[in-house]
């Protein structure tokens, strides 16, 4: 424990610590006086250094470090949450910065730091089968993986050039990496990966070795205050860098313990008889006190320090493990979402400390309502969570949330005080509501606020009806992650008719899902959450292979001249390698590279990175063409895209659907297409539905027209048909 000490007297300026004196100038003196609070930023999620618990509380070796600095100098560290674009007035001290990665200009980097972390070497002692791997110099050749944006991928590939990198962006994806034997090695920090080892059971990772690289963690703090960097600077120094009693806390090393293993055994050693006795004991603390660190740290990261209930990280183990078991015994599993009524206004009123306790007392009386191989966790906040197996009947959830709420509703005896509060409860069961544990809890917490609006202390079951867009949405995106493996897209094709001629040499490919239970799923529902979960890619990859051969199909049944358009997001373009792929693609199968148009939206080219101008120009050398898609929903502007060579503009079906003789839209539209025309290029307009609309834009000359009253997008089937039937129409006339 610290000995609060602080600042002796009004006028000394001398500290005393358990750390030692430390000298302070008046002005330092004076500033702490005046700032008896400091803002400090701080990660989230970098364990163990500094990361936050669901019950918002910060932890780690840096709030460590925190807590001996506010106890030596008396100032109160307010922790708030780090973000890279978080604003120079909300904080004045960030508490953890590695060497390389300060981003916010306004601080400064304290030139002492408070920890060094060496890297050390990681293998999967499942796999590794090959020469013994101890150090750098057995990496060569080999594959390994480092964090991405740290030191250590530059010091590697400046000193051991013949060490193939792998970079990832967080621990598990290199542990992942690991266990798949894809890498040979994973090189990190030690302190890092020790407690993700431990916290996270990864029995295959195997420390073999040290690097000579290490890195430092420094705090930063606000250019502006340079009193307070050499007050924190002074405090540093005398806690001092790598401070044993804060560390051991948080490292379970072996080097940790064997530093000090090595010298004791050569000095009990000269005991020689105590000395064998002395070897074998202090073998057996040591291991035995490895296994409580290792517990303890196990505990820190599975339960609430408030209530020690499991927290949200175990709570999923546990909800993933009943429902493993209800399909082996073909049970169900229940899960009641708690949320106490009125919580908040106690804490607010009553303060904290009241609050804190109610939740540690309310969290007994539902842990009694329940058997003892249930689980109850706490969720976060006011939240708690009951997961039940092995019960006969929905009126057994009833029954224990009948039980949860009177329980709840009896009065808090706290500090003298009494308080009443309530509680209301949602209730999924597995696997009737649904399969996905993530469902299954949002599904609750749903009926949990049915329960709220209903007039709160009561419980209410999960129903179809309460589902919110967003669950919907992540039932959609667990089922779209497996709709290209399942087979469940399928390219429709809306013909695009010269407006002239009537001839029929062009379509645009439309996507579609066939949902295997919610049936045909339009575009504009999973193309923008595609985007966001990063399969648009893929999912452009099969657009465009079902195109190769359904044009190629077109083009011996039909006419060599067809062109298809395919719609590319822009999103697509980050990865153009994938787009340039379409070049040997189209080549591979004997495709003219103006069989293919692909259709992108102007924001595209109104700002354009060198990237996205050389695909461009790219696939335009190989014969693709270009589309100008919605043209008229955004900047609207044709002149620029003169410079990109693009064949044929769009024109939005809002304009086509909205057109009048001589109203404002078909003096836009009459506009658009005359100056496309004269910087050369062709338009095509969207959406037409009526005789009236596609005459008038007949008689502005509008090249190509495209809408449900030619046709509507069809299957490949229909589609190659209609053309036909369109074919055999035309030669009648
Ligand atoms: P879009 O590129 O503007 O495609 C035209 C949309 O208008 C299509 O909707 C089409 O069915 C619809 N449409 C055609 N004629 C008419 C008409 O006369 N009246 C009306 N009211 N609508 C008409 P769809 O197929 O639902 O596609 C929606 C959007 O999804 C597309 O808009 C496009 O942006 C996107 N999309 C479709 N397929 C793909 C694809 O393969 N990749 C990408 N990235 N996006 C796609
Ligand atoms: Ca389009
Ligand atoms: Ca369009």
């Amino acid at each position: 424990m610290l000995i609060p000490v602080g600042i002796k007297s009004e006028d000394s300026l001398k500290v005393n610590s358990k750390y030692g004196d430390i000298q302070l100038t008046p002005n330092e003196l004076a500033w702490i006086k005046e700032h008896p609070e400091v803002r400090v930023a701080v990660k989230h999620g970098w364990m163990p250094i500094e990361f936050k618990l669901e019950s918002d509380q910060h932890r780690g070796i840096s709030v460590d470090y925190l807590h001996a600095l506010g106890t030596i100098f008396n100032i109160r560290f307010i922790p708030i949450d780090y973000s890279e674009s978080m604003s120079i007035s909300s904080v004045d001290v960030i508490s953890g910065v590695v060497s390389s990665n300060l981003k916010h200009s306004e601080f400064k980097k304290q030139p002492y730091p408070f920890l060094n972390v060496p890297f050390a070497i990681y293998v999967n002692k499942k796999l590794n089968d090959g020469p013994e791997v101890t150090s750098m110099s057995d990496l060569d050749d080999k594959r390994v993986a480092v964090f991405k944006n740290g030191p250590i991928a530059k010091e590697i590939a400046n000193n051991y050039p013949n060490i193939k990198l792998l970079h990832v962006d967080i621990a598990d994806e290199a542990f992942e990496e690991l266990r798949l034997g894809r890498v040979d090695a994973y090189v990190g920090n030690q302190i890092i990966i020790d407690y993700h080892i431990v916290v996270h059971r990864l029995n295959f990772v195997e420390k073999v070795g040290m690097t000579p690289f290490s890195t430092d963690v420094s705090m930063a703090v606000r250019g502006d205050l340079p009193e307070l960097a050499s007050i924190l600077d002074k405090g540093l120094q005398a806690i001092g860098k790598n401070n044993q009693e804060i560390l051991e806390k948080w490292q379970i090393t072996d080097s940790h313990y064997s530093r000090w293993l090595i010298p004791i055994i050569i000095i009990t050693s000269l005991f020689l008889l105590v000395g064998l006795i002395g070897v074998f004991k202090l073998k057996q603390t040591l291991r035995r006190q490895r296994v409580e660190a290792k517990k303890t740290i196990w505990h820190q990261a599975n339960y609430d320090y408030l209530t020690d209930l499991p927290n949200r990280h175990l709570l999923d183990t546990r909800l993933t493990q009943a429902m493993e078991k209800a399909d082996e015994s073909l049970s169900s599993v229940g899960i009641l979402f708690i949320d106490l009524d009125n919580f908040k206004q106690v804490n607010d009123t009553a303060g904290h400390s009241i609050g804190d306790k109610l939740i540690k007392e309310a969290a007994g009386r539902i842990t009694h309502c329940v058997r003892s191989y249930d689980t109850v966790a706490r969720f976060g906040g006011d939240e708690f969570m009951v997961i039940m197996s092995d019960f006969d009947n929905e009126q057994a959830l009833e029954k224990t949330s009948q039980k949860i709420l009177v329980e709840i509703k009896k009065p808090f005896q706290i500090g003298g005080e009494l308080f009443y509060i309530s509680a209301s409860i949602g209730l999924t069961i597995y696997p009737n509501d649904t399969s996905n544990p993530e469902a299954l809890i949002s599904y609750a917490d749903q009926a949990m606020y049915e329960a709220k609006k209903l007039g709160r202390n009561r419980f209410q079951f999960f129903k179809a009806s309460m589902q919110s867009d967003s669950t919907k949405r992540l039932e959609l995106t667990n089922d779209l992650r497996n709709a290209i493996a399942h087979q469940q897209f399928e390219l429709y094709y809306q013909p695009i008719i010269s407006l002239s001629t009537e001839e029929i040499l062009k379509a645009e490919a439309l996507i579609r899902w066939n949902h295997p239970v919610k049936g045909l799923i339009s575009p504009i529902e999973f193309i923008s959450l595609a985007e966001e979960i990063g399969l648009i890619d893929e999912i452009g990859a099969w657009v465009f292979n079902q195109t190769l051969r359904d044009i190629k199909h077109i083009h011996t049944q039909y006419s060599t001249e067809f062109q298809i358009s395919v719609n590319v997001s822009p999103n697509q373009f980050l990865k153009s390698e994938r787009l340039l792929a379409w070049k040997a693609l189209l080549a591979n199968q004997g495709v003219a590279g103006r069989a293919i148009c692909i259709e992108i939206t102007e924001g595209l080219l109104l700002q354009p990175s060198v990237n996205v101008v050389n695909t461009i120009s790219d696939l335009r050398e190989a014969g693709v063409q270009f589309s100008i898609d919605d043209f008229g929903t955004g900047y609207s502007a044709l002149a620029y895209l003169n410079k990109f060579d693009i064949e044929y503009v769009k024109i939005d079906q809002s304009f086509t659907q909205n057109l009048q003789p001589n109203n404002y839209d078909a003096i836009l539209c009459e506009a658009i297409i005359s100056m496309a025309h004269k910087l050369g290029m062709k338009v095509i307009a969207e959406g037409i539905e009526t005789e009236a609309q596609q005459n008038l834009l007949n008689s502005f000359a509008c090249d190509y027209g495209q809408g449900y009253l030619i046709s509507r997008p069809k299957s490949f089937n229909d589609f190659m048909q209609f053309l036909f039937e369109m074919r055999s129409k035309q030669s009648l006339n």
